[in-house]
């Protein structure tokens, strides 16, 4: 099995709803996510690749104009955890990559979340 991944960063603001008061994430804050994809494939194609880097920018594209520097609870359909930008992100880059293994959302250095059906 060959497997890639590649970082992308972006900035969002985000409120975690239902939390408690005291929670300090029920409070109107953000962070410098990076967001890495990660694709797997028992084959390569002509050129060595399971796909090449280059091929992945529309991903870039979707979290520079769909993400970066937006407030994450007027884009996602409900939660906007890590675990929840993970997983919107995957069913959008499934669409195109049917090698995508999953996608890990890191919100600080030392956490990271992701998604993989
Ligand atoms: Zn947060």
């Amino acid at each position: 099995m060959y497997r890639i991944s590649k970082q992308f960063h972006f900035s969002c603001s985000h409120i975690i709803e239902g939390l408690p008061d005291t929670h300090k994430c029920s409070r109107l804050h953000g962070h410098n996510y990076i967001a890495e994809i990660i694709l797997d494939s028992e084959t390569l194609d002509q050129y060595g690749f399971i796909v090449d880097y280059h091929d992945l920018r529309p991903f870039k594209e979707m979290i520079d104009n769909e993400l970066d520097h937006r407030h994450l609870n007027d884009v996602l359909p409900s939660a906007t955890s890590a675990e929840a930008i993970a997983e919107w992100l995957f069913k959008r880059a499934r669409q195109i990559w049917p090698q995508l293994a999953k996608i890990r959302i890191s919100e600080t250095p030392g956490t990271w979340a992701e998604y993989s059906e």
